[in-house]
């Protein structure tokens, strides 16, 4: 009887610690958005406003920085 091999959960990239920042997506108008961070990364800017927010999640995730609530901002 074959068995499946077991998952090796060590293996996973190491949940990242909270570096002080919060990122948040300041809306510049229609079709212009951007994400920035208080610790200092910014985004490229974008003209939909979901990319712009996709970004700030990604560098939430990477680098351990908060998302802000709510994430979009009027500037
Ligand atoms: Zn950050």
């Amino acid at each position: 009887m074959a068995t499946a091999p077991l998952l090796d959960i060590g293996a996973h990239a190491p949940v990242p610690v909270n570096t002080g920042g919060i990122v948040a997506v300041h809306n510049l108008g229609f079709g212009r958005s951007t994400a920035s961070c208080s610790c200092g990364w910014a985004g490229r800017r974008r003209h939909l406003k979901a990319a712009a927010e996709q970004d700030a999640w990604v560098h939430a995730m990477r680098d351990g920085c908060d998302v802000s609530c709510p994430l979009v901002l009027a500037w």
